[in-house]
C-alpha cells in the first residue's frame, strides 16, 4: 500500500507542475520580454538550465546555459521559474514545484550561505562545513524580538517556545538526516536559543556541557563524519511556569558499543580515549599507568588516531570543566578515567595455551596486573573470569576452561559492558544534576538528535538497529504531516485534494510482526544455542521471502527496502550482538571489586536484566531471555519515545548532507536530491502549498473577531458570526473553507483580522 492516490477536486491547485497554480505564465508581458526557461536533465542526473530553439514532434533542441546544444524528448523538459522567484526563502513560494527548482532554489541560496530554507513548516538545513556568520546573541536577540523572519533554528526554536506557552502543550523539535548532515550542531544551536532565555543558578549553563561530555564519551570520527554521535539522544528541557528553564532530562539510545573493541580502518574509537591519552596530567597518567593511544591494541586496530584540525589534549581539559560544571567530582572524575584505562589495558591482555586441550589463560604481564590494580581485583580473580566459565549441569558446578576465541570474546564483552555502563552512569550523574524540581508543574520542549539513516557497504547489526529507528520517526513524520492534516481536513468535510504519500507501514511489519518478522525471528534464533549467523539468515529467508519489503540475497546477506533506499545487511555476528551476554563471572568479578564504579556497574547489570545474564550459557527457559535482547531493549525504547513524542506538538528539521567529502562550497545534486526524496521534502511543500494552515474553531473565530462587526446579524450562532465577519473583511472565497466545527484559511488570511483587532483594542 502505498499511501492515499490522489484525487483532486474542482476548486483547488492540482499539484504537478503543468497545473500548478502560477502567477507568471499568463503574464505575457513577462514571457514576451525573456524567453523561458527549461530544465533538462543530463545524462550524469544533473540538472541544467536552457531555451528551446526549436520542438518538433515529441522532440525538443535546447541550448544549455552553459554552452551545450542537446536534443531531448520534449516532454523531460521542465519549466524553470522567472527568476524573480530565485532563492525564495519557502519552497512553498515556487511557482514551478518540482525537483530540479527545488534543488536550484537550495543550491541557490546555499551559495550565499543561506543554508535555511522553509518547506511549508518543515525547516530544511544544509550543512555548510565552515562558519557562518549566523548564530550569536545579536541573531539569537534578533529572533527574540522578531525583527527578523529569516528562516533559522532559532525561529523554529522560538515557535516551539511561543507554541508551549500559548496552548500549554508540550513541544519537541526532531531534527533527522544523514549521518554528517548536521543534527548534532544543529541540536546544539537549539539548545544556545533556550539556554539564552535564562533560568538562573547557572542550570542553563548546565545544559550546555553535558553537550561536550556526551560527545567525549558517545562520538567517534567515522568515514562520514568525524563527529558522529553513536548514540541517540532526547534532552528534554523543563521550564517553569515564568518561562525559565527550570531542568532538564536526558535520554540515550543504544550506544555503539562494539566500536571500543573492533573499529574500521581510518575511523576511530570514542573520543575520550584519545583526549584522556593526549590531555591526562603526568601525575595522572602515573597513577593510571596510562601510555599514548598507539600503545593500545584496541586503538591500533584502525590506525587512525587523531582528526584534522582538533587538540585532543584541549578538548581533554574542555571535558574536565564541564564535568566540574555538571557536579561530577574530582574523585569521580578519577574512577571514570581509571575505568577508561581498565578498558583500553583490557585489550592489551593477551592468553596463552596451557594445556594439551588448546584452553588459554591470561598472559600475566604489565597488562593483568593494571587492569587488576584499576578495577580493584586480585589478579588471579581477573585471571579465573577471563580464562574459566562456571556451568551449572544438573545439580552440578562445573568449571569450563575457555579456548582462545571464547577467551578472546570474555575479555571484549567485559571492555564493552564497563563501556557502555560507564556511560549509563555518567548520563545518570548528568542527570541528577539537571534534575527538575519535584513539583513539575511547568511545560517542556524536547530536542532529539538521533542517528540518521545509514546504508554503508557493509551493514551490520548497529544499521539495522539505526534504520529500524529512522522507520519509526519516518512515519511519525508522516502521521504527522500528511494523514493528520489530511484526516483534518476531511473531519470537516471541507473540499481538499489528496497528496500522494510514501507510507511506510509496510516496511515497520517487515520489522516488527509477530511471530514473523525480522526483530521476532532474530530474536528466536538468538536464544538457539546451535544458532549461527547462517542459521539466521536461512530463517529470515524461508519466512519474509515474499514480504515485498525483503529480500534474501546470496550467502548471509538480506535486504530491506527501506524508505529511503535499499539497503543489504550482513548478518555476521548480528545474534553475537543482539544476544549481547555477559557471564554471570564477569558480573561476579565486578560485583567483587574493591572500587565503586565496578560494584555499581555489576549491581545495575544484575539489576537490569536478571535474564540476560548467561551463568551456565543458555540455561532452560530461553524463553524469557528472548525479551532482553538488545533489538527488543531497544524497541521498547523506541515504542516509549513514540509515546512521549505523540503527547508534543512537533517541530522538523531536516538536515541535508551536500557533499560527502565533509567539505564547504559543493553542492553534489545527486546526493541532495537522493536526501530530499527519502524525507519527503516535495510532498510537505504541496500538501503545505495546496493546503489551509490556519484553523480555527467558529467558537473562537466568532468570539474573537465578533466585536469587530459593523452590523448586527440576525442569528447569533457562531458560524453565522463567523461567516459575517469573513464577508465584513472581503475575505475571498477561495482563501477560505468553511468546515463542520472550524474555519481553514490559506497562509496569511488572519493577519488583517488581527490588525483591526489590535487597532480596536
Ligand atoms: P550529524 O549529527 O548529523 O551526524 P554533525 O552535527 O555532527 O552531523 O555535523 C557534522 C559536521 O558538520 C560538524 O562537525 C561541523 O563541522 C559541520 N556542521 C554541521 N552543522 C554546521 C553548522 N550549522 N555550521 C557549521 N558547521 C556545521
Ligand atoms: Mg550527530
Amino acid at each position: 500500500n502505498n499511501g492515499y492516490m490522489g484525487f483532486v477536486k474542482s476548486g483547488l491547485p492540482a499539484l504537478s507542475p503543468s497545473h500548478s497554480e502560477n502567477r507568471w505564465s499568463d503574464t505575457s508581458s513577462y514571457s514576451g520580454k525573456k524567453k523561458l526557461q527549461y530544465w533538462c536533465q543530463l545524462p550524469n542526473g544533473n540538472w541544467a538550465l536552457g531555451k528551446i530553439v526549436s520542438t518538433s514532434g515529441t522532440e525538443s533542441i535546447i541550448s544549455l546555459n552553459e554552452g551545450e546544444v542537446l536534443k531531448v524528448n520534449a516532454e523531460s523538459l521542465l519549466p524553470a521559474n522567472p527568476d524573480i522567484l530565485d532563492g525564495v526563502d519557502n519552497l512553498m513560494q515556487l511557482s514551478y514545484l518540482h525537483e530540479p527548482s527545488v534543488l536550484y532554489n537550495l543550491q541557490y541560496r546555499y551559495n550565499q550561505d543561506m543554508i535555511y530554507t522553509k518547506a511549508g513548516p518543515v525547516l530544511v538545513a544544509i550543512n555548510p562545513f565552515k562558519k557562518v556568520p549566523l548564530y550569536g546573541n545579536d541573531y539569537i536577540e534578533a529572533y527574540r524580538r522578531k525583527s527578523t523572519d529569516s528562516p533559522h533554528v532559532y525561529a523554529i526554536t522560538d515557535t516551539a517556545i511561543r507554541e508551549m506557552t500559548r496552548d500549554e502543550v508540550n513541544q519537541s523539535i526532531i531534527i533527522s538526516g544523514e549521518s554528517g548532515a548536521g543534527k548534532t550542531e544543529t541540536a546544539k544551536i537549539a539548545m544556545q536559543y533556550l539556554a539564552a532565555l535564562g533560568g538562573g543558578s547557572g542550570i542553563e549553563n548546565e545544559i550546555l556541557k553535558t553537550n561536550p561530555i556526551l560527545e567525549a564519551f558517545g562520538n567517534a570520527k567515522t568515514s562520514r563524519n568525524d563527529n558522529s554521535s553513536r548514540f541517540g539522544k532526547l534532552i528534554e528541557i523543563h521550564f517553569s511556569e515564568t518561562g525559565k528553564i527550570s531542568g532538564a532530562k536526558i535520554q540515550t539510545f543504544l550506544l555503539e558499543k562494539s566500536r571500543v573493541v573492533q573499529c574500521a580502518d581510518g575511523e576511530r574509537s570514542y573520543h575520550i580515549f584519545y583526549q584522556l591519552c593526549a590531555g591526562a596530567t603526568p601525575a595522572l597518567k602515573e597513577k593510571l599507568n596510562l601510555k599514548h593511544a598507539n600503545d593500545y591494541n584496541y586503538l591500533r586496530l584502525s590506525n587512525c588516531y587523531t582528526i584534522a584540525g582538533v587538540d585532543d589534549a584541549e578538548r581533554f581539559r574542555m571535558v574536565m570543566e564541564a564535568l566540574d560544571i555538571v557536579h561530577v567530582n574530582k574523585k569521580d572524575q578519577e574512577s571514570v578515567f581509571a575505568m577508561l584505562t581498565a578498558v583500553l589495558w583490557l585489550g592489551n591482555i593477551s592468553f596463552a595455551v596451557v594445556d594439551n586441550e588448546n584452553h588459554v589463560e591470561p598472559v600475566a604481564d604489565e597488562g593483568l596486573d593494571t587492569v587488576a590494580k584499576l578495577i580493584g581485583c586480585e589478579v588471579q580473580e581477573l585471571n579465573l573470569a577471563l580464562s574459566t566459565r562456571n556451568m551449572k549441569v544438573g545439580n552440578d558446578n562445573i568449571v569450563q576452561k575457555l579456548s582462545l576465541s571464547q577467551a578472546v570474546d570474555t575479555r571484549d564483552a567485559l571492555a564493552k559492558s564497563l563501556y557502555a555502563c560507564l556511560f549509563e552512569w555518567l548520563v545518570d550523574q548528568i542527570n541528577k544534576s539537571l534534575e527538575v524540581g519535584k513539583r513539575r508543574t511547568g511545560r517542556s520542549i524536547s530536542i532529539l538528535d538521533i542517528y540518521g539513516f545509514e546504508s554503508f557497504d557493509k551493514n551490520s547489526f548497529e544499521q539495522f538497529c539505526i534504520n529500524y529507528a529512522n522507520e519509526r520517526l519516518q512515519q511519525h513524520f508522516n502521521r504527522h504531516l500528511f494523514k493528520l492534516e489530511q484526516e483534518e481536513y476531511i473531519n470537516d468535510g471541507i473540499d481538499w485534494a489528496k497528496v500522494d504519500f510514501e507510507d511506510n507501514q509496510d516496511c515497520l511489519n517487515l520489522f516488527e510482526k509477530k511471530p514473523l518478522g525480522l526483530l521476532s525471528l532474530l530474536d528466536e534464533e538468538s536464544t538457539f544455542p546451535n544458532g549461527t549467523d547462517v542459521t539466521l539468515a536461512n530463517k529470515l529467508k524461508q519466512h519474509l521471502s515474499s514480504n515485498s519489503c525483503f529480500r534474501g540475497d546470496r550467502g548471509k546477506a538480506f535486504s530491506v527496502s527501506h524508505y529511503a533506499g535499499e539497503v543489504t545487511y550482513e548478518t555476521s555476528g548480528f545474534l553475537e550482538k543482539n544476544r549481547d551476554l555477559l557471564h554471570l563471572d564477569s558480573i561476579q568479578l565486578l560485583s567483587s571489586c574493591k572500587c565503586q564504579l565496578p560494584q555499581i556497574f555489576a549491581s545495575s547489570m544484575l539489576k537490569q536484566s536478571e535474564k540476560q545474564v548467561v551463568g551456565p550459557l543458555y540455561r532452560s527457559g530461553g524463553a524469557d531471555s528472548q525479551k532482553l535482547s538488545v533489538a527488543t531493549k531497544f524497541k521498547g525504547q523506541l515504542f516509549q519515545l513514540m509515546q512521549r513524542l505523540e503527547n508534543t506538538t512537533p517541530h522538523f528539521i531536516r538536515c541535508i548532507k551536500p557533499n560527502s567529502l565533509q567539505r564547504p562550497g559543493t553542492y553534489e545534486q545527486g546526493l541532495v536530491l537522493q536526501q530530499l526524496r527519502c524525507c519527503g521534502v516535495l510532498e510537505v511543500v504541496r500538501i503545505s502549498r495546496s493546503g489551509f494552515p490556519t484553523r480555527v474553531t467558529h467558537q473562537k473565530f466568532a468570539r474573537r473577531y465578533g466585536f469587530l462587526l459593523l452590523e448586527s446579524v440576525a442569528s447569533q450562532d457562531p458560524l453565522s458570526v463567523s461567516v459575517a465577519i469573513l464577508h465584513q473583511f472581503n475575505i475571498l472565497p477561495e482563501m477560505y473553507q468553511v468546515g463542520y466545527t472550524k474555519l481553514f484559511f490559506r497562509t496569511g488570511q488572519i493577519g488583517v483580522l488581527e490588525d483591526t483587532r489590535n487597532h480596536t483594542l
